[in-house]
């Protein structure tokens, strides 16, 4: 019997309950109990979810608080001593990690959390000291999970982080020196004991994760996997090595260090053609969990071609040795597609979010256990969305087809170079040295949320929401020039967010209303979903840029979201190659920017904040692809225009060292950067390479309330001077100021115009 496996579901439950319950016990609402209740009452109903659905092979331990990284910390005493000397619960300890804590005599900031791979969801990064020593948490969370789940009727396989990606995710400590892979073999013994409390609780498998297997690893790394699972194949329980998103083919030599192992678990969505090596690597007895269910996005399985692959395995390697799975844990889907009332009914079938995709790794296990003709009902259906899905006019818009086979490079290519460019907008725009800007939004006050609420609910007309956004814009523009701004930006009232907003306005997009993914801890995002060809019926934000320029002494910054960011921050389709998306996008995208300048906005903004977290997990060929095409719809969105306007971008990141060569070849005549948490060391990186056009590093940190004095931000700029020429440099906080007040917002601005003139008068002289 071929048998079905899920590798984790979403946590948060049907409505956001979980984050709905943590938040409340965040803000004294409920109490510990309540919670610990809550996150009980969602596992029981996620198993029992599984279970009806026919899923043979059920996670456990794969619910979590906040992250399952974290909780792996905590399971093996790796709490740093920072947050272990305060002595609170374990919840209280837990959450202290995850977010800070700030009260009652207690003040100490999070752990770093940083992406999860290539996915929008972030772990706590464990960070390991000289000392470190590990060993079993009382009450181990898989155990009692495992148990949980056993009481209540349900057999389950404990999901387990393993011990070499574990700390091989892991860093270390500020200050102490010791590389984590070094504390394997303190740390294998702890996993050992794990297992065997697990085998005690009647767990008779559990999957263990080692998805760095997907990376390019060190010799040292992978040197690791061998002594690790020598030890944990003694410990009881039958393991399955699960790896996700990539594949593991560079990596197949460590992959011997498994072959005592029960079974080996591939991502077959993202990378198909691994099947047959991996197969040949394979022990004798040894069993395939094919990842064929795709875990990181919302497309109904294409039944039919998940029958071919399982077919291959099947005849390399016997029914009895595969297993038909999830290609990574569900997490990264939204809960059910049953709550979504308001899709499009063609639309509507063509999905799968975490409940459906379960009930198909059922069905594909029973096809391939009794046969196709078992579930035909099912085959027919899903072939007939499959169909829709590929004959829709939605899918397919011919002239965006066209249009994009008539693209050349020379549309990637700005008119003039840099330096004929600059000469025109300088005059153009009449800039002084050191000119100041911000990064475009301004705080989205409480009433700005219940006006678009009120608006969106059609309890106002669009005539009464311009109206309010035109007064959002009125005070914007004042307050820029009381502040003495030198490039004004409108505010950004109207965007709910970066991407959704111009989704809403595309042609291509559909919206759900339901469909959280977790990004991290209690924060979701609703991503929105490229469904077909895309492109721009009308103008999307000329009306507010226009106005907002009418009304302003200053040159106005239109501000738009670039290509790649629009694809990475929403579900893409997985029927055309993300490089068409993008392209599509940049099109789209292109003729706003041309509009914009039609009428009258000389400096626009393109957004790409999303632009390095796309870059493939390894080096080679595959990041050059990416780069090259992230790029070119970059270039292609921004060079329309006249050498007169000026092009700015933007990124929230300081580490672009590796990726800067990325960044030149944009091609922008501004970059602006965060930068005003880093080591304004960073920057030499645009004196070694010779960066000839602008920068604008950010002065100071938005991400806090702290009003930044002036005096800072003045040592800010003169550190910064060290490595770029005061021509090149301009003035601007590190990101948008959307989560600010606007009591933040002046004095910080204030201060940040002060230290621009205070620069402006010594270099004048
Ligand atoms: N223009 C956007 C803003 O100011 C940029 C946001 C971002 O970089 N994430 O909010
Ligand atoms: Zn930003």
């Amino acid at each position: 019997m071929v048998q079905s496996a899920v590798l984790g579901f979403p946590r948060m439950g049907v409505l956001r309950d979980l984050k709905k319950a943590t938040e409340a016990y965040w803000a004294d609402k409920i109490s510990q109990e309540d919670l610990i209740a809550e996150g009980k009452r969602l596992r029981l109903a996620h198993w029992k979810i599984q279970k009806d659905a026919g899923v043979d092979i059920i996670p456990s331990n794969d619910f979590s608080f906040y992250d399952q990284v974290l909780d792996h910390i905590q399971l093996f005493s790796a709490t740093p001593e920072r947050y272990a000397s305060q002595k609170l619960n374990i919840l209280d300890e837990y959450f202290a990690m995850a977010r800070g804590r700030q009260r009652a005599g207690v003040d100490v900031p999070s752990m770093e959390m940083v992406k999860w791979f290539d996915s929008n969801y972030h772990y706590t990064k464990p960070s390991f000291s000289d000392s470190q020593t590990f060993s079993l948490a009382k009450d181990a969370k898989p155990v009692r999970e495992f148990l949980e789940a056993k009481e209540a009727g349900f057999a389950t396989r404990p999901v387990i982080l393993g011990p070499v990606s574990f700390l091989a995710l892991g860093k270390t400590e500020r200050g102490h020196s010791v590389e984590p892979i070094s504390l394997l073999s303190k740390l294998v013994p702890v996993y050992v004991e794990l297992l065997k409390a697990l085998k005690a609780a009647g767990a008779d498998s559990v999957q263990i994760d080692e998805p760095v297997l997907v990376f390019d690893l060190k010799p040292e790394i992978k040197a690791a996997f061998k002594p690790a699972y020598e030890a944990l194949a003694t410990a009881g329980p039958e393991i399955t090595i699960a790896t996700y998103f990539g594949d593991i083919v560079h990596n197949l030599d460590t992959v011997s260090a498994f072959s005592g192992l029960h079974a080996l678990h591939v991502d077959l969505v993202r990378n198909p053609e691994q099947l047959e090596t991996v197969i040949k690597a394979l022990g004798p007895k040894q069993t395939l969990s094919l990842g064929v269910v795709d875990g990181r996005n919302i497309w109904k399985n294409d039944f039919s071609k998940s029958l071919k692959i399982i077919d291959a395995a099947a005849s390399a390697l016997g029914k009895d040795r595969i297993v038909i799975a999830t290609s990574s844990s569900l997490l990264h889907v939204p809960h059910t597609l049953a709550s979504e009332k308001k899709l499009p009914e063609e639309v509507y079938q063509w999905f799968s979010f975490a409940v459906e995709k379960v009930r198909e790794v059922a069905i594909l296990a029973k096809a391939a256990t009794e046969g196709p003709a078992s579930v035909q009902a099912e085959l027919d259906a899903n072939a007939a969305a499959q169909k829709s899905r590929a004959e829709s006019k939605r899918t397919n818009n011919p002239q965006v087809k066209e249009r994009l086979s008539k693209v050349t490079p020379d549309l990637y290519k700005r008119k003039s170079g840099f330096e004929t460019r600059y000469a025109q907008q300088k005059t153009h725009l009449s800039l002084p040295l050191f000119p100041t800007t911000t990064i475009g939004s301004f705080p989205q006050t409480q009433e700005i949320r219940v006006q678009r609420n009120k608006f969106t609910k059609g309890e106002i007309t669009e005539e009464q929401y311009d109206a309010f956004i035109r007064k959002e814009i009125d005070y914007a523009i004042q307050v820029q020039d009381e502040l003495g701004l030198d490039v004004y930006v409108h505010g950004e009232p109207e965007r709910n967010d970066m991407v959704q907003y111009f989704g809403e306005r595309l042609e291509g997009y559909v919206f759900t209303t339901h469909a959280w993914v977790q990004s991290y801890g209690s924060r979701c995002v609703r991503p929105p979903i490229i469904v077909g060809d895309i492109s721009r019926p009308a103008p999307m934000t000329v009306k507010e840029s226009k106005y907002a320029a009418s009304i302003s002494k200053k040159p106005m910054k239109g501000m738009l979201t670039g290509p790649v960011t629009c694809l990475r921050w929403s579900f893409p389709r997985d029927d055309v190659h993300q490089s068409v998306q993008a392209f599509q996008l940049a099109l789209a995208l292109r003729d706003e920017v041309v509009d914009l300048e039609k009428n009258g906005i000389y400096v626009i903004q393109v957004d790409e904040p999303a632009l390095r977290e796309g870059l493939p997990l390894r080096s080679g060929k595959e990041r050059e692809a990416y780069l090259d095409w992230a790029v070119n719809s970059f270039k292609l969105s921004t060079a329309g225009v006249e050498d007169s306007t000026q092009i700015h971008s933007h990124f929230c990141y300081s580490e672009f060292q590796d990726f800067f060569h990325a960044i030149a070849a944009l091609d922008a005549d501004v970059l602006s950067i965060e930068n005003s948490r880093s080591d304004a060391k960073l920057l030499k990186v645009f004196i070694d390479e010779a960066y000839p056009r602008h920068i604008g590093p950010g002065v100071y940190d938005i991400h806090t309330s702290r009003i930044p004095p002036e005096e800072e931000i003045k040592q800010r700029i003169s550190e910064m001077l060290q490595y770029l020429r005061p021509e090149q440099l301009w003035i601007n906080p590190d990101c948008g100021l959307k989560t600010r007040t606007w009591e933040q917002v002046k004095p910080a601005l204030t201060h940040l115009v002060n230290a621009a003139k205070h620069f402006r008068e010594q270099y004048k002289a």
